[in-house]
């Protein structure tokens, strides 16, 4: 045990959605089956299947279905993982890079909520395109200030997941 067996149950960002907005199934996938499991599962075109993230069967730590769970969910090993267990990275050091990112990716959520947009159940990154798309509410002196922060807060959480995360 050199504490890479704690990263996953302590970050959960390929998961909530905070990596991905969606996961498609893979060639062997029993969607029936993991529709039956809890997956929230939906065409979504060239006849794939795929759920939508935050994932249904996710408790907030650990993965409610991890024994049936899909293909892309078993081959995904994200880069600070991969890192952490060819020993180029501590699993101290990516604990630390975790705890950042989920801090990051809370601001974003804190500024989103303050947008008005509190449907925790949809990707984060649909609720920021949606917060940004909305028209300027020209009566609230902050609107514009809120989403300068929200998009500074944006550019800080991707940063560092493309550096450290998604490669
Ligand atoms: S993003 Fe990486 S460290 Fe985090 S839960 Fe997924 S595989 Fe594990
Ligand atoms: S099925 Fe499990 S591993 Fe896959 S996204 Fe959902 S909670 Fe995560």
């Amino acid at each position: 045990m050199n504490g890479i067996e704690q990263l996953c149950p302590n970050c959960g960002l390929c998961c909530d959605s905070t990596l991905f907005a969606d996961v498609e199934l893979r060639a062997g996938d029993d969607a029936k089956t993991l529709k039956k499991l809890g997956l929230s599962l939906e065409k979504k075109g060239r006849g794939k299947m795929a759920f939508a993230q935050p994932c249904a069967c996710f408790d907030g730590k650990l993965c409610g279905i991890y024994q049936a769970r899909p293909k892309r969910c078993r081959t995904f090993v994200c880069g600070l993982l991969k890192r952490a267990e060819t020993d180029e990275m501590s699993a101290g050091a990516a604990l630390k890079k975790i705890t950042e990112a989920k801090k990051r990716a809370e601001k974003v959520r804190g500024l989103l909520r303050q947008t008005g947009s509190t449907d925790e159940a949809t990707p984060l990154t649909h609720r920021y395109s949606e917060a940004m798309a909305a028209p300027m509410d020209m009566a609230d002196e902050h609107d514009a200030e809120r989403r300068g922060e929200l998009m500074l807060a944006v550019n800080d959480l991707m940063n560092l997941l493309q550096r450290d995360f998604l490669r």
